[in-house]
């Protein structure tokens, strides 16, 4: 292996980078989970989640993966054979299907060609059609982390309100939460499902389930069977400070200190920094002569970008490229997209200069890897960078 000085570029769209504070947060001897600290702990950070999340009730966080916080939505709130509404916007929507399916739920999946959002139209006209109201939910990732494409939540939600169709909205923010504008109460949103590796810029760990009065509601009678992640439980304990089992307590440290992070940067500037970069590294991908995978400019993801490479080149050469020569990481293809994109992370943690490097190692590795670029698309970032 080839040694490395100076620090690795984690430019994947997640996990992202871990500030130093959230690291020293985390590196604190562990306490007793049923004690008097741990509950002043859990106390102090629950209503900061729900402020990242944009809601007043309650947010469950599990010791999970991303993939849990899905599980427990569906089972939380759906009943043996209920009818899914879903959209084939690209590799983390199609999982979540699988999953639905697995638990015995019947998903109706709008088929996608991966370069677009959920669309409200085909949703207004699947709703009108089903005057049974036999569909029980409708989910959406919010970003598609896969894509780079960003669907419109606010225009699912008034699909739904149009119809008056009683459906529950399940939406994935696992790579937007604190990076692109959520907001979970004020879009109508039952459940909200993130995780800690993404804009909330910490290790993997954490899942999160943002939930309504609606949705608490459904929980009552849901039928799917569930035990680890039943919410009735979990937040009876919260209640107190604590949780029926042991909590992620290290991670929950480091959550503390990230909150506190985007609480003193401020949400609105936390977009519009997210936002900027994508613009940037937008205009330098353009610059250089590739397609953003992106086909809808009102759904850019401001957390990350996929490039198509165009031609006969692999797109994971490149990115081999970059990690042996510039010691960085970049997305790979998932799915249908694999060896024909690779994903530029620009979420979390980061600055104008470390953006500014990554695409700087980008074109680099594009150069090297072979294919035709116009070196003039670093420079046309920069000048949206210095800009404002
Ligand atoms: N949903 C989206 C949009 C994701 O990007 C990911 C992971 O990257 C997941 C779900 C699954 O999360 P995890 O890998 O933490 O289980």
């Amino acid at each position: 292996m080839t040694a490395h000085s100076g620090r690795h570029f984690l430019q994947i769209p997640g996990p992202t980078n871990v500030p130093d504070r959230v690291l020293r947060a985390i590196a604190q001897p562990t306490i007793d989970h049923r004690g008097p600290d741990f509950a002043e702990l859990t106390l102090d950070l629950l209503p900061r989640v729900r402020a990242v999340f944009g809601t007043s009730a309650p947010v469950i966080v599990y010791p999970s993966s991303g993939t849990g916080a899905w599980e427990a939505a569906l089972v939380n709130t759906l009943s043996p054979g209920d009818h899914v509404l879903a959209f084939e916007t690209g590799h983390f929507a199609s999982l979540w299907r699988e999953m639905a399916e697995r638990l015995g739920l019947t998903v109706e999946f709008v088929p996608g060609d991966w370069r677009h959002g959920a669309d409200p139209v085909v949703l207004a006209e699947r709703l009108a059609a089903d005057t049974g109201h036999r569909i029980a939910a409708v989910t959406v990732v919010h970003n598609e982390t896969s894509t780079g494409v960003t669907s419109r939540i606010p225009e699912i939600r008034a699909a739904l309100d149009t119809a008056n169709h009683p459906a529950l909205l399940l939406v994935d923010t696992i790579s937007s939460l604190g990076s692109i504008d959520y907001r979970h109460e004020q879009w109508g949103v039952d459940v909200t499902v993130g995780c800690s590796q993404k804009g909330l810029m910490l290790p993997p760990g954490l899942g999160f389930n943002a939930i309504s009065e609606k949705a608490l509601a459904a929980s009552r009678t849901a039928r799917l069977p569930r035990s680890y992640w039943e919410w009735s439980t979990i937040l009876d304990s919260n209640e107190q400070g604590f949780f029926p089992y042991t909590p992620a307590t290290n991670l929950l440290y480091g959550l503390r200190e990230a909150l506190v992070m985007l609480e003193e940067e401020g949400l609105p500037a936390v977009f519009t920094r997210h936002d900027r970069f994508a613009a940037a590294t937008r205009a330098a991908v353009r610059g250089w002569g590739l397609e953003v995978l992106c086909a809808d400019e009102r759904e850019y993801s401001s957390s990350l970008t996929a490039v198509l490479v165009g031609g006969a080149h692999d797109a994971d050469k490149v990115r081999r490229i970059i990690l042996d020569r510039f010691d960085m990481s970049l997305g790979t293809g998932l799915g249908k997209l694999s060896g024909r994109v690779f994903r530029i992370g620009h979420l979390g943690d980061l600055n104008d200069l470390t953006l500014a490097g990554t695409l700087a190692g980008v074109q680099m590795g594009l150069e090297l890897a072979g294919v035709t670029i116009d070196p003039g698309g670093l420079q046309d970032a920069l000048e949206v960078l210095r800009a404002e």
